[in-house]
């Protein structure tokens, strides 16, 4: 599994730095947001270093798909309510002027009875 030594999320993949675990799998890893801005906060992350959203290619299409059916499981299993009185939102921050802070691809996953603190 490629991974960059420097990189915050792949160190919290190993176990190096710890976190609250949603979901694991051979290819996706899923934990809560340390600062979460809802009720429900986590952030869905490929195991696999890849920088951003702007990085993916043809050959993250399966993995992204996976990523994308799992989404709406997991917000259910982590306390969002049903569509279309609950529901979630995914964001994935992307480059600088997206907001991103960390550089291994993420996408948070967030939900739970309004107000939020942010968004
Ligand atoms: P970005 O701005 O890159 O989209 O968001 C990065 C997110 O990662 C932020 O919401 C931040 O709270 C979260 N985060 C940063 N460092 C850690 C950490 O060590 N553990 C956890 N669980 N979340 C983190
Ligand atoms: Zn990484």
């Amino acid at each position: 599994m490629s991974h960059d030594p420097n990189c915050i999320f792949c160190k919290i993949i190993e176990g190096k730095i710890p976190s609250r675990k949603v979901y694991e799998d051979d290819d996706i890893f899923a934990f809560h947001d340390i600062n979460p801005w809802a009720p429900v906060h986590f952030l869905m992350i490929p195991k696999k270093h890849i920088t951003s959203l702007a990085h993916v290619d043809a050959t993250n299409a399966e993995l992204l798909g996976r990523m994308m059916v799992l989404a709406p499981k997991l917000a259910l299993q982590e306390g969002c309510r049903p569509y279309p009185e609950g529901g979630f939102r995914i964001v994935s921050n992307t480059g600088a002027e997206g907001g991103q802070e960390v550089h291994h691809m993420h996408w948070h996953v967030m939900g739970g009875p309004r107000p939020w603190l942010r968004g």
